[in-house]
């Protein structure tokens, strides 16, 4: 704990002081606790400043080939990386169109707004799909995922789809769980990991995942514009065959190009710049770190929340660990909560999406945050609560913070010891509420 608890007073640990452009040092800045685009390190947005560099030259392509052999560990696998110069959502849709054909079965398992978004982009192709239901808040079972995939003993299906950390309620699906049930089954199978890749443990090989997508935007904490696709052998084999007409979003292309060290297109080449400088702090960091320092954050978030009075949306067993989903309490302008922790302390805070609006509000722990901002955001929004006529015991939502925090404190681990201290960081992110 080294800073100052006060919304004229917070500083990131990487951040020096500036001058201020009416004199003096100016050491305020603005947090971002959305759930991505993220509050971005010092290092990494220096690196944008780097002079251009040729994308068809040799410079490029260490740059692609550094990145990409960066990148295998947080996927878990030896295969291909197609890099994209696109949001999320164009991984998705490239995944899609290259792996499917129109009138191809898909069976997509939403547990909130991003799945049902991927299961639309399969419809605007063509797919059929069906969709099963999960009740928001909860994560996904994978009994009924399993159950449903025994039940086509035709093997009508061809494609399942399914979300690693759903960000609109703030679920983590188990996907080790989920795995079981789809290798069984041997349906090609397509994850977004958008909001979950790099949070927790994936080993996308040794789970019998297809394509697995995540961006540069959430838990990497670069500035966005570059989506990753990883694929299986059998994904790459499948690349020959699909049928959807794609042009720009084509990873057959975006393969072919890759092992020239190149993208088909004009890569976003500062933000790659940016994705190499947070993948070093990233490894710097050690990946079971940083998957602990984002389930404490949660977790503190969670209690501070209660501590308030406050209801989680998602379910005991379900929640994520790179967003938290509160409800809102009755007879608060919650609209006005979240504008005056903008504007007065320079805290973005997001609120609901679709039916969800004006019902939730959600808390990003992604991004160059420190324990201390984690409690500077829970001290600010019990100030604001207070002040919109919520009784709330005073310093409670920073205590139960503290209290996670101090529970959770061990001394980090040197390096990566990503594959054998697992254990812990699950036992961290299973930690009740
Ligand atoms: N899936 C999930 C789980 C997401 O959180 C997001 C972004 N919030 C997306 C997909 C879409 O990504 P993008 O906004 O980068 O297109």
């Amino acid at each position: 704990m080294s800073r100052t608890l006060s919304k004229d007073c917070i500083r990131p640990n990487t951040t020096p002081p500036q001058a201020s452009p009416r004199g003096g040092v100016h050491i305020k800045r603005e947090l971002l606790f959305i759930p991505g685009p993220v509050t971005v390190s010092a290092p990494v947005l220096e690196s944008l400043r780097r002079p251009l560099i040729d994308h068809r030259g040799p410079a490029f392509a260490q740059l692609i080939e550094r990145i990409t052999h960066q990148l295998r560990p947080l996927f878990g696998t030896s295969g291909a990386i197609a890099i994209l110069g696109s949001s999320g959502t164009g991984g998705m849709e490239a995944a899609l169109v290259s792996l499917f054909s129109p009138g191809d079965r898909l069976l997509a398992c939403p547990v909130g707004l991003f799945g049902l978004r991927f299961a639309e982009i399969a419809r605007a192709y063509g797919c059929d799909v069906e969709i099963l239901e999960t009740e928001f808040g909860n994560a996904l079972d994978p009994n009924r995922l399993a159950e449903r995939l025994r039940a086509d003993r035709k093997r009508q299906i061809d494609g399942i789809l399914l979300t690693h950390n759903e960000t609109s309620t703030g679920v983590q699906n188990d996907l080790a769980a989920l795995s079981r049930g789809v290798a069984d089954h041997g349906a090609m199978t397509l994850v977004d990991s958008v909001s979950g890749l790099g949070a927790s443990d994936v080993r996308m090989d040794e789970w019998g995942f297809d394509a697995v997508v995540a961006a540069s935007q959430k838990v990497l904490a670069a500035p966005p514009g570059v989506a990753m696709v990883a694929l299986s052998d059998r994904a790459v084999d499948r690349l020959e065959t699909s049928e959807v007409p794609s042009f720009y979003f084509n990873l057959r292309k975006a393969l072919d190009f890759g092992a020239l060290g190149q993208t088909p297109w004009t890569p976003p080449v500062s933000t790659l710049f940016a994705v190499e400088t947070a993948l070093d702090r990233y490894a710097a960091e050690g990946a079971s770190n940083v998957w602990q320092r984002l389930a404490s954050y949660a977790a503190a978030i969670r209690a501070g929340a209660q501590a308030l009075g406050l209801d989680l949306f998602s379910r005991a067993n379900a929640h994520s660990n790179t967003v938290v989903a509160v409800n809102i309490h009755s007879g608060i302008d919650f609209g006005a909560v979240l504008r005056t922790l903008r504007e007065e302390y320079g805290m973005t805070l997001s609120g609901g999406q679709e039916h969800l609006r004006g019902k939730i509000f959600r808390i990003g722990t992604m991004g160059d945050l420190a324990q201390t901002d984690v409690i500077a955001l829970l001290s600010a929004v019990e100030a604001v609560l207070t002040e919109a006529g919520m009784s709330v015991k005073k310093g409670s939502a920073a205590k139960a913070a503290l209290e996670v925090f101090l529970r959770l404190e061990e001394p980090p681990i040197r390096g990566d010891a990503r594959r054998t201290d697992g254990r812990r960081a699950a036992q961290t992110m299973a930690m009740p509420t």
